[in-house]
């Protein structure tokens, strides 16, 4: 019998419900699905490749059959290593789509093997994003409801100038200092 595998890459800087909503989703249409942190380099990120790991694996415990990891370099190569065959990925809105669509083609004509699907998360979801959350987290609203409740409590630390090793920490106090002065 067929055994499917997935990737489903990311950022997840941080972890949300969005994200969840999607694992859920892929995880009862594959056999296996690997969640898949890309270690980009050039993009700073708020937190370390190690606090996304732990965040992811203490979220995803609950699905026998998911599983986290990292990789590096293109997602068609690592997707081979790991017997993929399937790219999952969300789509929120229409803006998601142009991206997504040119990536999924790009990767489709990498690897013509490899299949890209497309899941949406629950409406309560759509507008959801890593970015939007870290941007009111930053300015000091609340994400409750958004991420998992320890994702908040690291979040509320980092942001509370919790620095990770680069230092960033301090900055973005600042910038919620900032915020507030000017209202
Ligand atoms: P990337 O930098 O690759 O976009 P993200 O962590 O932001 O990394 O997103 C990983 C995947 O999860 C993308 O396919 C993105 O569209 C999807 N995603 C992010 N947030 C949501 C959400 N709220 N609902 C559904 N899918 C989402």
């Amino acid at each position: 019998m067929k055994h499917t595998v997935a990737i489903y890459p990311g950022s997840f800087d941080p972890l949300t419900n969005g994200h969840l909503d999607l694992i859920d989703r892929g995880s009862k249409i594959f056999d296996e699905l690997v969640v898949a942190i890309l270690r980009n380099p050039e993009k700073a990120a708020l937190f370390s490749l190690e606090e996304r790991v732990t965040m992811l694996e203490q979220q995803t415990g609950r699905w026998k059959n998911v599983r986290v990891d990292s990789f590096e370099g293109l997602l068609v190569d690592y997707a081979l290593r790991q017997k993929a065959q399937a790219v999952l990925r969300g789509i929120r809105a229409i803006s998601d789509y142009e991206y997504e669509l040119q990536m999924a083609l790009m990767n489709r004509k990498l690897e013509p093997r490899l299949e890209t699907v497309f899941m949406m998360p629950a409406e309560a979801y759509s507008y959801l994003s890593s970015r939007l959350v870290k941007e009111i987290a930053r300015l000091g609203g609340s994400v409750h409801g958004l991420v998992p409740e320890s994702v908040e409590e690291r979040l509320r630390r980092r942001v509370n100038g919790v620095a990770p090793a680069d230092g960033r920490g301090h900055s973005l106090r600042a910038s919620k200092e900032k915020a507030r002065r000017s209202g």
